[in-house]
């Protein structure tokens, strides 16, 4: 079997003192090595690890003959972002695991499985800068005004299908730029914003309007959404209330949530300071506190910040579990690894100390073991009598989940929400209990991935536009 062609990384050291892309992506001659490992297995069971069934076997073959346009457009049949799913999907967990090169029951994806996802962001990348992306629209549903709340990968996504059918669609976003998580919270040497860039601009051509901050439930409501002309509503609005562990002293000063620390960062560019006026301190010591995506983004976004301001780099992930159980994909902590990252694992955070002025000097943990499963199916941490110790901490970021944002749904009572506040749709349609209003993404079933918050907006969106075909043939009558 021939080599696996592994993707080139800029250097640990000098990527850590950067912002700029970690993963280098394939050339072409890579590509067409890494394609040509792909079995093109009679039955292939890989699309089966893929959230939206991207159609990895014929894309892979159109590599392989060079016709990278047939091979992106196999891709965007399901996937409408392939270059930002080829730089952040959880491939691992997703399609690589489901390759036949990974043993059957294996929690990751084994070193031998296709890179798929390098592979599609290698045709997306190509694409990209011969500046093909666009799929023909089809004018049959225009007349028709659709809103879309939240510009988060959910309502680009949706945006982007219906505005293909001639509909015209208004997303209204509640901060005052694109992108939803993958621009506040992703950090851009995981994900550069040239590319998020490159897709609102897609939408942009496809006569797609974006209103920013505009928030649905304070700025209008829904009800005048629908009297200001709009057929229908989709709702995209993401997971983007930060939980708190609600132990001692977390009011002090320098104790961050992920999503304030990484939106400083990311939206307000503080690591442009001074060209950009909003610095973010980190101090000599960070302490990090998850096992996620987020904290691990959120690791890395602080040692770098350390790094850039000339301090002797000191980040620390504190996690209740061990490195088997965290749910940030293998690649992050690998390069959080690398770029000089500590973990403290099994280490579950008590109260934090802070002095005279008010700001966080250190934290007080315990250490755990693992004991019988909880409700999620993982190894419960249970602390050890006698094991706690303390850490000097400057800065502590705690990244330990997200939930829904209720502004849009606490007044709109009509829209059925669950007892953690996510919208409750029919699977099918991904109606929401308000007819021809319509959820997906994080806000319906929790924090997922990017690509299921796509695949999610595309269900809706197919939806949205058999209701509206069927209005246009009531009107023909
Ligand atoms: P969001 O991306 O949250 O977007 C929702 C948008 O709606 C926001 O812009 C918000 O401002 C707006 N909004 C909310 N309410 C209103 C309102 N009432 N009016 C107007 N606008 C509103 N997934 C991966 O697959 N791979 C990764 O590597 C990865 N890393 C991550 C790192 C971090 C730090 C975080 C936080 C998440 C990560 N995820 C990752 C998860 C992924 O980003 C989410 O699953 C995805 O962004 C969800 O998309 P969404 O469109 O539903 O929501
Ligand atoms: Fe794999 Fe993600 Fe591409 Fe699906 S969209 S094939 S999961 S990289």
């Amino acid at each position: 079997m021939s080599k696996v062609i592994k993707v080139k990384e800029a250097d640990a050291e000098l990527r850590s003192r950067s912002f700029e892309e970690v993963v280098l992506g394939y050339t072409e001659e890579e590509a067409l090595a890494e394609a040509g490992r792909c079995l093109q297995c009679k039955n292939p069971i890989c699309s089966s690890g893929c959230p939206v069934g991207v159609d990895i076997k014929k894309f892979i073959y159109y590599i392989t003959q060079k016709d990278y346009a047939a091979a992106y457009q196999t891709i965007r049949e399901k996937n409408n972002f392939p270059a930002i799913c080829g730089r952040v999907c959880p491939a691992e967990y997703q399609c690589r695991n489901a390759c036949v090169f990974t043993k059957k029951g294996s929690p990751f994806a084994s070193e031998k499985a296709i890179n798929i996802h390098y592979l599609e962001r290698f045709v997306a990348d190509a694409c990209m800068k011969q500046g093909t992306a666009v799929t023909a629209s089809r004018p049959e549903l225009s007349g028709f005004k659709v809103a879309v709340v939240g510009a988060g990968p959910a309502g680009m996504c949706c945006a982007g299908e219906l505005a293909r059918w001639g509909v015209k669609v208004v997303i209204f976003e509640g901060l005052h730029d694109t992108g939803g998580v993958l621009r506040y919270g992703i950090p851009p040497f995981r994900l550069p914003r040239e590319v998020l860039d490159f897709e609102i601009n897609e939408l942009k051509k496809l006569d797609v309007e974006i209103i920013p901050n505009f928030i649905v439930g304070r700025t209008r409501s829904v009800k005048e959404l629908f009297a200001e002309g709009f057929h229908a509503v989709f709702l995209g609005l993401g997971a983007g209330i930060p939980s708190f562990l609600n132990i001692p002293g977390e009011n002090l000063g320098g104790v961050y949530s992920a999503n304030e620390f990484l939106t400083r960062v990311n939206l307000m560019k503080a690591y442009e300071f001074p060209k950009c006026h909003t610095p973010v301190e980190v101090g000599r010591h960070v302490v990090v506190i998850g096992g996620g995506n987020t904290a691990m983004d959120a690791a890395r976004v602080a040692l770098r910040l350390q790094k850039m301001s000339g301090l002797e780099p000191d980040t620390t992930i504190l996690y209740r579990r061990t490195e088997m159980e965290m749910p940030a994909r293998r690649l992050e902590i690998e390069h959080a690894r690398e770029e000089g990252v500590k973990f403290e694992l099994l280490v579950n955070p008590k109260a934090f100390f802070g002095d005279k002025k008010g700001r966080v000097t250190k934290v007080r943990c315990a250490r755990c073991e693992l004991g019988a499963p909880d409700v999620s199916g993982r190894r419960r941490p249970v602390e050890l009598a006698g094991s706690e110790f303390e850490m000097e901490c400057d800065v502590a970021v705690e990244a330990i989940g997200l939930k829904a944002n209720e502004i849009l749904t606490k007044v709109t009572p009509e829209i059925k929400v669950d007892k953690w506040g996510d919208v409750v749709v029919d699977s099918q349609t991904m109606e929401t209990s308000l007819k021809n209003v319509f959820a997906g993404g994080d806000i319906v079933g929790g924090e997922g991935t990017v690509i299921e918050a796509m695949g999610m907006a595309k269900r809706a969106a197919r939806a949205i536009i058999d209701r509206l075909l069927m209005e246009r043939k009531e009107e023909r009558k």
